[in-house]
């Protein structure tokens, strides 16, 4: 047995020794007198803070993997700034697409986007993709359109936009599902590029002092592929533990991985120690910076207000994924196979829809709403009623905060995350990244949760010491890990973080 002694835990400053054996905890005291004679090592701490490691419940692992290794385009304040970042990249790795990831034009001087014709000044043959940073977007040039076989006359895809300029022509901005339709048109990686960046991943993580992930959208890609990949990245020894949530698509719709193959896949998964499948994703709505979160009301920028038909006529916008009829069938059909649900759901007009979804299941907590970042006070009493589990992103409102108020008004906007009422609720709420949105520091998202950015109401600032909860013991909870991990309580598996400093003294 191994006994850490003489440190403070970092939610209170209590002076605690604690045993650990096989990599569990025995026993955590706020004594150090009585070092267990069965302890085979000490080790003295010396006034350092402990806190258990970090869990982040709500990211993109194989994403944020996978961009490691394109061209980040945030900081750049204009332009010329971005062009000459692409021309760079273009000179330095001249081979296969271009992909640079971060790009948003509404931190750009003007506040305008690129154009194909900009990117096609520095290469025309070669294909080039700037990624909006909320991957629900991107500006192409030619040779990306080319390789997509998008032209001139090609129709707008069905939930998706080629945008054009005044003379009619494709100007590279593609919106929604014309922007996945190109981006498809790019090489996909193998299985084992897959599993080095799920690895690559995990490592940048564990630099963040975070020891289990979720990743949230599994079978983005190819589910077959990825779930190979992630029983690959844990065979060669990632070294966080990993929650794989699927895409609905790919496990209940109609171009579903077949039953049988579907079976010995989550069997190869239940086979690694340190991963699991534990639900189902799917998506209710868009993003707020895209106008495409369903929202009460209207977005500044765009959308004209549509009016929702039914006794109550209220004015809606933004872009709901599905019927009401279709996501309620959608999450009865998770609940029934078993599965615990999570449904990202951002705008209050989608967040009533998923409440009555989540109603009709009879179980509502036993599932997640992602993000919840509109709520009315009436919606956080019936959350608290369904007592369903939420998920909020706060370093959100650190990186994305220009474009929040650009769609939603100053007011509206300030009143995002609403972390105090809805832990005042007694809601079931954890913190998370979302990377690889945002870098993804649990300690910014604690900052921004505790002292929030000066544009947004501060009486919604959380403490240090809740927001460290939510991104630990909380987020063990709502990844079906509660005991597990997160709270260094007895049983539970050793994973902790020492600090020079004091957690809650700010950073
Ligand atoms: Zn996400």
């Amino acid at each position: 047995m191994h006994t850490y002694t003489n440190f403070r835990w970092g939610l209170s400053g209590e002076r605690q020794e604690m045993d650990v054996r096989d990599g569990r905890v025995v026993e955590r005291r706020n004594t150090l007198t009585n070092v267990s004679s069965a302890s085979d090592r000490v080790t003295d701490l010396g006034g350092k803070f402990l806190l258990p490691s970090f869990i982040d419940a709500h990211c993109h692992i194989l994403p944020t993997g996978l961009d490691l290794n394109k061209l980040h385009l945030d900081g750049a304040t204009s332009k010329e700034q971005v062009l000459q970042m692409v021309r760079d990249r273009h000179r330095s790795q001249p081979d296969g697409w271009l992909i640079a990831v971060h790009y948003n034009q509404t931190q750009l001087e003007g506040g305008v986007h690129l154009t194909l014709s900009e990117l096609d000044s520095i290469t025309a043959e070669r294909p080039v993709l700037l990624e909006h940073v909320n991957g629900h977007a991107c500006v192409a040039n030619s040779a990306a359109l080319a390789a997509a076989a998008v032209t001139e006359d090609s129709p707008d895809p069905a939930g998706g936009t080629y945008r054009r300029d005044a003379s009619g022509r494709i100007d590279g901005v593609l919106l929604e599902r014309a922007y996945e339709h190109v981006i498809g048109a790019s090489p996909m990686p193998s299985v084992e590029d897959m599993a080095i960046a799920i690895v690559e991943a995990g490592k940048k993580m564990a630099e963040y002092g975070i020891a289990c992930a979720s990743d949230m959208s599994t079978g983005f890609f190819n589910l077959e592929h990825e779930l190979m990949a992630y029983c690959l990245a844990a065979k060669m020894g990632s070294p966080i533990h990993m929650r794989l949530y699927l895409q609905w698509g790919q496990v209940f719709g109609p171009r579903a991985v077949p039953k049988e193959r579907l079976a010995e896949l989550l069997d190869a998964v239940a086979a690694q120690p340190t991963l699991r499948v534990d639900g189902i994703k799917i998506f209710a709505d868009g993003g707020i910076s895209s106008a495409t979160a369903a929202i009460y009301g209207k977005y500044q920028t765009k959308n004209p207000p549509r009016k929702q038909k039914g006794p109550t006529e209220r004015i809606t916008d933004g872009q709901l994924i599905y019927a009401p009829d279709k996501l309620n069938m959608m999450v009865q059909t998770v609940h029934d196979a078993g599965y615990k649900v999570a449904i990202h759901s951002i705008g209050d007009y989608s967040t009533d829809l998923v409440f009555d979804a989540l109603e009709r299941t009879g179980e509502p907590h036993r599932h997640r709403i992602e993000h919840a970042m509109i709520l009315s006070d009436s919606q956080i009493e019936r959350m608290q009623n369904l007592n369903c589990y939420c998920t909020f992103q706060p370093e959100f409102l650190l990186r994305l905060g220009k474009a929040y108020r650009l769609q939603l008004g100053e007011e509206r906007a300030s009143c995002l995350i609403r972390s105090r009422s809805v832990l005042d609720a007694g809601i079931r709420v954890s913190m998370n990244s979302d990377r690889p949105i945002v870098g993804g520091d649990p300690w910014d998202g604690i900052a921004a949760a505790s002292d929030r950015p000066r544009e947004y109401d501060p009486t919604e600032n959380c403490t240090r010491a809740e927001a460290i909860y939510c991104y630990t013991a909380a987020a063990a909870d709502v990844n079906g890990d509660k005991g597990e991990m997160g709270d260094l309580l007895p049983g539970s598996l050793a994973h902790f973080q020492i600090l020079e400093s004091d957690p809650l003294a700010g950073p």
